[in-house]
C-alpha cells in the first residue's frame, strides 16, 4: 500500500464509530418467558423506539413490550451519518415528484415532526450533540449553483429558509477547491450523535415503564384470537396489537418483500483535525453536507470535529443479502477515501480512524410506506430509504395512528395510504438494480438520463440510497 488515500485507511479500526463508545449500555436480557401486552414491538431502532415511547406517553397504562433480534440502536438507526432532516419524502423533489398536492402539508408535517424529536431530547434530557445546523448540498459542475435552480425555486415557494451559494460564498463556508456552489437549506436539519439518541431512547423507553429483551428475534407472528402471538426462539409475547419496525431487515410478512430491499451503504470517519487543519477548511457554521448528484457523499464534523465522510456507493447483493460480513468493502472504502482526498487536498496526511457499513431498506419511491396487515392487529412501517433518521419518528407515530383507529391529518394523506411499485423479483431484481446503478453513475458524468432510466421513470421506479 503506498498510495496516500489507501494509507489513510491501513490502520482503521473496522467498526462503527458511534458504536464505539464507552457509554454504550449494557444489554438486556433475552426472552425465556413467554410474556403477554397490548402493544408489542418488533425491532429496536428509532423507528420501534418511537413507537413505544409515544405509545405510553398517550396511554401510561398500555403495557408495552419491545424485542430486538440483536441490540437496541446497532442497526441503522446506531450507525447513521446523524443527518436528522425533516423532509418525510427522500427531499423535495422526491416529494414534488410523487406527491404534489400533498408537499406543502407533508413539509409542514416533517417540520413538526423534527421539532418533536428536538422537544423529546430536551424534555428527556438525552446527550446526543443535537446540533441544528441546517444542511448544504454542494456542487462541483461547471454551472455552480445554476445546478439548484428548480429545488431553490420550490423551497422558496415552499416558504423555506434557504440561501443559494455562489462559487465563493460556498467555499467561504466551507472550503474545497471544488466547490462551484451550494444551497443551504437551513432551519430544517439537525445534526446528532445517532447511537447516543438511540440509547438515551431506549432508556427513556425505558422509564416509561417498556420492557425490553434484546438478542430476541421474532421468528413468526400468527393471528391468535384476538391478538397476535410472536414467535421468538425461546418463548412468545402474546400481544392485542403488533407494531413491525424491522427496517432493511427480512420482513416477517412475506407480502412485503416486493417492497423493500436491503442496500448497503458505507462510511469512514477520522482522527480528530487539529485546529490548522481545521482552520484551512473553516466549516464554521458546522453544516451537514451534500454531494448534489446521483452517487453522493455526506459529510459533517464531529462534536469532537473528526469528518464522517459516507455515501457514494449504494450496494444491492444478490437476493438482498443482509450480513455482518457485508458491513466492510475495502474497495468502496478506497473510493470514499480517495474521494475525500480529492475534495479536501489540504487534508492530506489526515487518518481515518473507523470504516462500516449498514443496511437502508430502499423501496421504489425512497420514502416510508405504511401497512395494517393481520386484519389490522399488526402494522409496519419501513422503505426510509437512507433519510430515516428523522422521518422514523414519524414512521413509528403513524404506525401507532394506524394501530388504534386513530384519524389524523397524516392517516388520510395518500402518501400514507398507498404503496410503492413493488420490485420485481430476482434475478431481474438484481440485473434491474444493477443496469440502474451504471445508468445513474454515468448522468452523474454525463449529465444525461439514457434509455434504461427515462421508462423507468415513467413506471415511478428508481434507485437510491
Ligand atoms: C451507514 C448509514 C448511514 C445513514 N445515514 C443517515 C443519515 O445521515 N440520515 C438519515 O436520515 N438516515 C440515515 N440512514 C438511515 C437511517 O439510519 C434509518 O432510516 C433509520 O435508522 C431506520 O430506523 P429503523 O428503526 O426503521 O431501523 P433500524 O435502526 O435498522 O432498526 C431495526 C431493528 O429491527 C431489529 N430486527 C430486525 N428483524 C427483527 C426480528 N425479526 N425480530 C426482532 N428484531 C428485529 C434489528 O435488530 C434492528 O435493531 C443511514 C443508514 C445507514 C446504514
Amino acid at each position: 500500500m503506498s498510495e496516500p488515500h489507501l494509507e489513510a485507511i491501513a490502520d482503521a479500526d473496522p467498526y462503527p464509530y458511534w458504536l464505539d463508545d464507552v457509554d454504550e449500555p449494557d444489554s438486556n436480557q433475552t426472552l425465556v418467558r413467554t410474556e403477554s401486552c397490548d402493544l408489542c414491538v418488533v425491532g429496536g431502532g428509532y423507528t420501534g423506539l418511537w413507537a413505544a415511547i409515544i405509545a405510553k406517553e398517550r396511554e401510561p397504562a398500555r403495557d408495552v413490550v419491545l424485542i430486538d433480534a440483536f441490540t437496541v440502536g446497532a442497526a441503522a438507526s446506531g450507525r447513521n451519518g446523524g443527518f436528522f432532516e425533516s423532509s418525510l419524502t427522500h427531499g423535495v423533489s422526491n416529494g414534488q415528484a410523487r406527491f404534489p398536492r400533498e408537499l406543502a402539508t407533508l413539509e409542514r408535517l416533517g417540520l413538526d415532526n423534527l421539532n418533536e424529536i428536538e422537544s423529546a431530547i430536551s424534555r428527556y434530557a438525552i446527550d446526543c450533540d443535537w446540533e441544528r445546523t441546517g444542511v448544504i448540498d454542494v456542487t462541483t459542475a461547471p454551472g455552480g449553483a445554476e445546478e439548484f435552480r428548480d429545488e431553490h425555486e420550490l423551497l422558496l415557494h415552499l416558504g423555506q429558509e434557504v440561501e443559494l451559494l455562489d462559487g465563493p460564498m460556498m467555499r467561504n463556508q466551507v472550503n474545497s477547491p471544488t466547490y462551484t456552489g451550494g444551497l443551504w437549506r437551513k432551519g430544517r436539519a439537525a445534526l446528532a450523535d445517532p447511537a447516543r439518541l438511540a440509547w438515551g431512547l431506549k432508556a427513556v423507553a425505558e422509564s416509561l415503564g417498556v420492557r425490553i429483551y434484546e438478542d430476541t428475534k421474532a421468528t413468526r407472528l400468527q393471528g391468535d384470537g384476538l391478538g397476535v402471538l410472536v414467535t421468538t426462539p425461546l418463548a412468545s409475547v402474546r400481544a392485542h396489537k403488533v407494531a413491525l419496525a424491522t427496517n432493511a431487515f427480512k420482513p416477517l410478512l412475506r407480502r412485503m418483500r416486493s417492497y423493500l430491499i436491503p442496500v448497503y451503504d458505507y462510511a469512514l470517519v477520522t482522527e480528530p483535525l487539529s485546529t490548522s487543519q481545521l482552520e484551512s477548511i473553516g466549516w464554521a457554521n458546522r453544516q451537514g453536507l451534500s454531494d448534489y448528484a446521483n452517487q453522493f457523499h455526506y459529510y459533517r464534523l464531529t462534536e469532537d470535529n473528526r469528518i464522517l465522510w459516507g455515501g457514494y456507493d449504494a450496494i444491492y447483493y444478490f437476493r438482498g443479502r443482509v450480513n455482518p460480513w457485508l458491513e466492510q468493502r475495502p474497495e468502496t472504502f478506497a473510493i470514499l477515501s480517495r474521494n475525500f482526498f480529492t475534495t479536501f487536498p489540504q487534508l492530506e496526511g489526515l487518518k481515518f480512524t473507523h470504516t462500516w457499513g449498514g443496511a437502508i431498506d430502499t423501496c421504489t419511491r425512497f420514502c416510508v410506506f405504511w401497512g395494517t396487515p393481520m386484519q389490522g392487529r399488526a402494522a409496519y412501517a419501513a422503505g426510509y430509504t437512507g433519510l430515516g433518521a428523522a422521518s422514523s419518528r414519524f414512521g413509528g407515530e403513524v404506525m401507532l395512528d394506524l394501530l388504534d383507529g386513530r384519524r389524523t391529518t397524516a392517516s388520510k394523506l395518500e402518501f400514507v395510504r398507498r404503496k410503492p411499485v413493488p420490485f420485481p423479483p430476482e434475478p431481474l431484481r438484481f440485473l434491474g438494480i444493477q443496469a440502474t446503478r451504471y445508468s445513474l453513475a454515468r448522468e452523474d458524468r454525463t449529465g444525461k438520463r439514457n434509455l434504461w432510466l427515462q421508462p423507468l421513470d415513467r413506471l415511478g421506479l428508481g434507485f437510491d440510497s
